[in-house]
């Protein structure tokens, strides 16, 4: 069955020739008020992403994903591989955060906020402009011979891609295993860290072939959220649309001409110049509607507000607006699914944040040495000997650590000379001890025992053990 021709453009995907082959995007260089608003969001979000990993808070680096060792620092928070349960939580947080966002505003974070975007946009592709110029002097660029001129652009181009992939490259690095170790390394030198170093070239490679070739193609196959768009977005959800009904009116868009009256002949205020199409970064024609593709840039808003302006129309032909605003003149409202979002955010950030609070700077954990019961010693002397290590998630070293029992009569030896130690900032002591208590203070064959751990005199964890013991008594 043939498709009739305004469902015609489902057919076929604006990136894919009719051949199956890559379509190369050429966007006009956008401009206009959204795209001065976007260019100051981004340049604090560049400042963000590129220093984050180099700030520290209470000598926590600021944002870190140490995937490799498990430990995570989200806002100068750290979290460690025990910790992980929280940093699920946060993680948990922030899809819900972003979904209840996508449902009310659709994908506004494509658009202003996502650093695939803010890069590609705001960086590589501005480059390109300064160089290459805009959408024509481009499409010539492209299918020019490869004389001196496009030698030379595509190599200062390209070149300067590849530093700035490098420079990318170094900054994920740095969230992965600290700002710290990346600045050591580079006054190290590569040949000290040879493995390090050809990851950095693996992971500049990635982002150049993402930015300087890939491009929308990640917002349009490769991004998991993309994808979920179609489920989360309903027609209350406000997002960049055309204004069907003003656009098309009852005889459809036309091409703009002078003196003619458009409302007597019933058509809308699209004037069909496609601007909105040549200015689109994933070239679609935002005309047909809500699109996969559409990552919410608002680079067509501001083109299409330039065209009305220039007609005498009034500006908002595409703007941010709901299918029901459209439609039936539906002001935004808090729906049922949206108010489900939050409670459910309310509930997880709640549980977090008592988590967080009742979380120790210091973890302790005292297991049982394996294949150890106990040892009967004279004078009516039960042993345990158990395993101990000491976890210390803050940025100083604490000091004078001993143990003590908590309800228990008995003693607790250390297997060393010290009777105290030191546990080391952002680092851990291990070791083993044996606990020893008399017959007669013991009730049962297994007891709860609670140890108290001690800085000094300042009690900072509390954690229990099983203590084995010959019979019940
Ligand atoms: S820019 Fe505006 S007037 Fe021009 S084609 Fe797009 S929607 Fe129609
Ligand atoms: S349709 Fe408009 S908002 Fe969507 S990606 Fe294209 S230019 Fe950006």
């Amino acid at each position: 069955m043939k498709t009739p021709e305004s469902e015609q453009f489902r057919d076929s995907i604006g990136t894919v020739t009719k051949e199956g082959k890559r379509a190369w995007i050429f966007p006009k260089k956008p401009s206009g008020k959204f795209y001065r608003y976007r260019k100051l969001v981004s340049y604090v979000l560049l400042a963000f992403l590129i220093l984050a990993p180099f700030v520290k808070i209470n000598g926590n680096q600021f944002l870190m994903f140490n995937v490799m060792e498990r430990r995570f620092n989200i806002f100068g928070f750290p979290f460690w591989p025990q910790d992980f349960h929280l940093f699920v939580i946060s993680m948990i947080i922030g899809v819900v955060f972003i979904i209840l966002f996508t449902v009310a505003f659709g994908r506004i974070f494509c658009g202003w906020i996502c650093p695939q975007t803010i890069f590609l946009e705001m960086v590589f592709r501005r480059i390109e402009y300064w160089i290459d110029g805009d959408r024509n002097k481009q499409i010539k660029l492209d299918k020019q011979a490869w004389n001196a001129e496009k030698i030379k652009k595509r190599l200062l181009k390209w070149s300067l891609f590849l530093i700035i992939s490098f420079i990318i490259a170094n900054v994920f690095l740095a969230y992965l295993i600290s700002g710290d170790r990346v600045l050591q390394y580079i006054i190290d030198g590569p040949t000290s860290h040879l493995s390090t170093f050809i990851s950095l070239l693996i992971f500049t490679a990635v982002f150049y072939f993402v930015f300087a070739w890939f491009r929308e193609q990640v917002c349009i196959i490769a991004c998991p959220y993309g994808r979920l768009q179609g489920v989360l977005l309903d027609t209350k959800s406000i997002v960049v649309a055309y204004d069907h009904k003003r656009g098309e009116s009852e005889n459809g868009r036309k091409k703009w001409r002078k003196n003619e009256d458009r409302t007597a002949l019933g058509h809308g205020n699209c004037i069909d110049c496609f601007q909105c199409v040549h200015v689109c970064p994933t070239g679609i024609d935002i005309r047909n509607g809500t699109q996969l593709e559409c990552i919410n840039c608002t680079a067509c808003m501001d083109e299409c507000d330039d065209v009305m302006e220039k007609v005498g129309y009034p500006k908002g032909l595409i703007r941010y607006a709901s299918e029901d605003e459209i439609t039936k003149k539906e002001k935004f409202k808090f729906t049922a699914r949206i108010k489900g979002y939050i409670a459910v955010l309310a509930i997880l950030i709640g549980l977090l944040t008592g988590m967080l609070f009742l979380r120790n700077d210091v973890e302790a954990c005292v297991l049982r040495l394996p294949g150890q019961l106990y040892e009967h010693k004279d004078d009516n002397i039960i042993s345990n000997v158990f395993t101990y290590k000491l976890i210390n998630k803050t940025t100083k070293d604490i000091n004078n650590i001993h143990f003590k029992l908590k309800k228990h009569k008995g003693i607790i030896k250390l297997v060393s000379t010290e009777s105290e130690f030191t546990v080391p900032q952002q680092g851990f002591a291990e070791g083993t001890l044996f606990i020893e208590i008399n017959e007669r203070d013991l009730k049962s064959d297994k007891n709860k025992l609670f140890i108290e751990v001690y800085s000094g005199s300042e009690l900072i964890e509390t954690t229990t053990v099983n203590f084995l013991a010959p019979r019940s008594y």
